[in-house]
């Protein structure tokens, strides 16, 4: 794959769509904001639409944590809003935002998956970490994660407490991520087969692995990955009969 610069990505004339996804956000990294709202304020101009398949956040505890930071992105997002519709789909770590944080950034939450057509492509979006069936233990925790008793017990709780559990799930997270089969954490071509032949999608877009490729599928089909941003950008570019993995440096 050859890495695409920013003024390539912008000189792209024409219908396109942007996805992204596990930025990571995090006040202990002001490079990947700096490169993120670059991004909202050069590259948006002219295409249809921008997708955030999740993990925009390293953490997020609640839409009542209201921050500095979450303002700044907030603003910013609205911002960018009032060019182009913003699509959001949840990831692992911020399953929490709601539609009150969402309101505040000009973004649309998305049901897991959704469904498109892309220009006249059937196309499946989510996070992906559902397509990682081999990881037992976190489908367990998934399962939990998704009940709405949960949710309400998890959002019920005080800041501080959050913050904590927030901290805790990361640092166990680390351990469990170093500890795992590399195989383990990718996605399985079961469950993503499955996924497509129930919306008979010929393409799939997700995150959450950081594994950025393009991967041919037998029928003409495409699997899409989208990278995080922890040392360099990562946008897809979606165009009539074309997408393009591009990715930048900070
Ligand atoms: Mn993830």
């Amino acid at each position: 794959m050859k890495p695409n610069t920013l003024t390539q990505r912008a000189a792209q004339g024409g219908p396109r769509t942007l996805v992204i996804g596990d930025l990571h956000l995090s006040p202990g990294r002001p490079d990947i904001t700096q490169a993120f709202t670059r991004f909202l304020d050069e590259e948006l101009d002219g295409a249809d639409a921008l997708y955030i398949v999740g993990d925009l956040f390293e953490a997020w505890i609640g839409d009542d944590d209201v921050t500095p930071f979450s303002d700044q992105i907030a603003e910013r997002l609205r911002r960018a809003s009032t060019k182009l519709p913003i699509y959001f789909c949840h990831g692992n770590r911020d399953f929490l935002i709601g539609p009150r944080f969402a309101r505040r950034c000009g973004m649309t939450l998305l049901p897991e998956p959704e469904v498109l057509e892309l220009y006249g492509e059937t196309t499946v979006i989510l996070h992906g970490d559902s397509l990682c069936t081999e990881d037992r233990e976190y489908q367990k925790f998934r399962r939990l994660r998704n009940r709405p008793w949960f949710r309400m017990m998890l959002l019920s709780l005080p800041l501080a407490m959050r913050r904590a559990l927030a901290r805790r799930a990361r640092a166990k997270s680390r351990m469990h991520t170093q500890q795992k089969d590399e195989r383990i954490m990718d996605v399985t071509p079961k469950a993503v087969d499955a996924l497509m032949a129930t919306h008979h999608a010929s393409r799939l877009i997700h995150g959450h692995t950081h594994r950025p490729a393009i991967h041919p599928l037998p029928h003409q089909r495409h699997r899409l990955v989208v990278g995080d941003w922890y040392h360099q950008d990562s946008v897809l570019v979606i165009t009539p009969g074309h997408a393009e993995l591009t990715s930048r440096a900070f």
